[in-house]
């Protein structure tokens, strides 16, 4: 048989290449960003147009390059960075590949302008799938210009698989913050379509953070450091009462690179212990120092993994380091582990400025719910003061307490008439026969059996429900707030309500950017206590940057969700007996009472002869 093996032209092998390093617009900002600093650039600015479909841009004024560098940096496997195989265990660079301009140049649009800084004049190159199409002296600034227009021209299925721009522009985002907090030394402009995102002069690092992520950042800031023979630690954690829902601002940084460790992250999240609270992360900036020789950073073509010889040892000093602060800046006594955390508020929004007084709402206002002269018998508060809280739960007390009227599907006249809704037809007498099991399940008899209740899904599709429908007849109630509030949020958490803007409105959010880093609201949904806006959002930030790419297909399930999902009774709320009738008759009013809204049981039924088997 005739040889049938052959070597792939080289504009085949980029493309295959280019798959592996550009993923998405990020990916190509990642390299770009990182070649000039490689290049010893004091500033370097970005610009992006559409989320990066159609231009991004980087500028530096690093050291440049020669006429026949300029041309031969877009071969593959050219780099200027190692020389040989010894070089790989002592890097010191960002690249060393030599892989990316290869790869972006076979999938996009690119011109190259550069200069070094003793030559009168520089190179300007336009390169499209590979190909140069041109090549000029020119007189351009010095350091470097690399434009990327468009990203996968040449690749369809990857161009029409590119998310939304304010998705990407996330992604872009949050590669420009890695790169940004790596280098506090170096001055950063971001631009997108136009406006200018971010501007970080040279400053401490501390500076760079608060300049990342906002004036609130200053204070939740503790300082860590270390220095033993293997590592030196230094950066800071956020203090306790500021971990949130969302897993955004947790950064490792090993000699200046960004990188992800589970392993690393458990060793903080361990020296947490005790001080978070349920489903929260602690916020990090970490930056650890080790011989290059001691890393293996290969093992990843984007370089965001690394392996450490002695990963044990690192894990231990971490660990102890992270502890050590805690203690030192006096958090560890702070929490007061006796009382109920499910009554508190977070401690994210104890300082976001809510303004006083406070006007009164009827936080249990439901416009769907027709009122029925039907009254349950009022069994007594199970716990001093709770009357505060239970105004929280919507839907659930508030009404009761206020002595007004509810409807639901009616206990009583169950047995009679069967509601439609009700496939478990509950038995006359359940209404007296519920309880609570462990501040967490409803336990009520059924004609068939035995129901057993899980409280907060069950809430959780109660509210879904309410706010689908409401966000899909276009129903929603907005409450005009007399005072509006402030809220901070970070820049990019703005970018993400902003981008819900429409969905938030109508749910009857109204609200307007107000200086650099607020949020000023001036209406909520009826529905929505105000003393829960900030966690709604919050929440509605963290499911945006965990979901996000499906974010386009059905914001307004995602706001129902989220909202469904901050507004909940919690596991471990006790529910007197109103309340739990109410819960169980809501639930069985829903469309899907069965699941709640994240695909998880809310309730599950034992028949009386399955109860029977076990007492065989
Ligand atoms: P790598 O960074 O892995 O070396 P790249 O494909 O990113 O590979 O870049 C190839 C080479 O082009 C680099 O090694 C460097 O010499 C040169 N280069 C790329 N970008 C710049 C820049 N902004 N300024 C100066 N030189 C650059
Ligand atoms: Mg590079």
């Amino acid at each position: 048989m005739a040889d049938i093996i052959q070597l792939l032209p080289d504009h085949v092998a980029n493309q295959i290449a280019a798959g592996e390093v550009v993923q998405r617009p990020a990916s190509v900002v990642k390299e770009l960003l990182e070649n000039a600093i490689d290049a010893e650039a004091t500033l370097i600015q970005l610009v992006v147009k559409d989320g990066g479909r159609t231009l991004i841009q980087i500028i530096d004024n690093g050291t440049g390059m020669s006429h026949t560098d300029a041309r031969f940096c877009f071969e593959r496997h050219t780099t200027s960075k190692i020389t040989s195989a010894d070089d790989l265990f002592q890097i010191a660079t960002k690249g060393f590949r030599g892989e990316a301009l290869a790869s972006i140049a076979a999938i996009a649009h690119v011109e190259l302008n550069t200069r070094e800084v003793n030559e009168e004049l520089g190179t300007a190159i336009k390169i499209e799938g590979g190909k140069v199409s041109s090549q000029d002296f020119s007189a351009v600034p010095q350091g470097t210009s690399v434009s990327v227009k468009h990203l996968f021209f040449n690749i369809p299925a990857r161009r029409n698989f590119l998310k939304s721009q304010q998705v990407e522009l996330r992604h872009i985002t949050d590669e420009f913050h890695r790169v940004a907090l790596a280098h506090p030394d170096i001055e950063f402009r971001f631009y997108h379509n136009g406006s200018e995102l971010f501007h970080l002069p040279p400053a401490s690092l501390k500076k760079r953070i608060v300049g990342v992520f906002g004036g609130k950042t200053k204070e939740k800031l503790v300082p860590v450091t270390e220095e033993t023979r293997v590592l030196k630690i230094n950066g800071f954690i956020c203090k306790p009462e500021f971990a949130k829902k969302s897993r955004g601002e947790q950064f490792f940084f090993v000699n200046n690179r960004f990188i992800k460790s589970p392993y690393l992250h458990h060793a903080v999240v361990n020296a947490f212990e005790g001080l978070l609270k349920a489903d929260t992360n602690p916020g990090y900036f970490l930056y650890l120092e080790v011989d290059p020789a001691s890393i293996d950073v290969n093992i990843h073509p984007t370089k965001t993994e690394i392996k450490f010889d002695d990963e044990h040892t690192i894990y231990a000093i971490l660990r102890s380091a992270v502890k050590h602060s805690l203690g030192q800046f006096n958090i560890a006594p702070v929490l007061d582990f006796e009382q109920n955390h499910n009554l508190d508020t977070p401690y994210a929004y104890r300082d976001k400025s809510a303004i006083q007084p406070r006007i009164q709402v009827d936080t249990g206002y439901n416009p769907f719910r027709e009122d029925s002269s039907q009254h349950f018998r009022h069994t007594g508060r199970e716990r001093k003061g709770s009357a505060e809280w239970e105004g929280l739960y919507i839907g659930l007390e508030s009404k009761m307490s206020e002595g007004t009227s509810f409807s639901s599907v009616q206990l009583e006249s169950e047995a009679n008439v069967p509601s439609p809704h009700d496939p478990l037809a509950l038995e006359a007498e359940s209404q007296l026969a519920s309880f609570q099991l462990r501040k967490k399940y409803i336990v009520t008899s059924i004609k068939s059996g035995m129901l057993i209740i899980h409280q907060r899904r069950a809430h959780q599709r109660v509210l879904y429900e309410k706010f689908l429908k409401m966000a899909t007849l276009k129903e929603a109630v907005s409450q005009q707030l007399l005072f509006p509030m402030a809220l901070s949020f970070s820049k990019s958490e703005i970018g993400i309500i902003i981008g819900l803007r429409e969905q938030l409105e109508m749910f009857g959010f109204v609200f307007e950017e107000s200086g650099d880093e607020q949020l000023r609201i001036a209406g909520i949904p009826a529905l929505v206590p105000e003393s829960e806006v900030g966690i709604v959002l919050d929440q509605l930030i963290a499911e945006a940057q965990t979901h996000g790419d499906q974010l386009d297909t059905s914001p307004a399930d995602l706001l129902s969700r989220t909202m469904s999902k901050a507004l909940a009774v919690k596991t471990g709320t006790p529910l007197n007996e109103a309340s739990r009738q109410s819960l169980v008759n809501d639930l069985f009013a829903c469309r899907e009472p069965k699941l709640c809204p994240f695909q998880k049981p809310t309730y599950i039924t034992m028949t009386e002869s399955e109860i029977d088997k076990n007492f065989i």
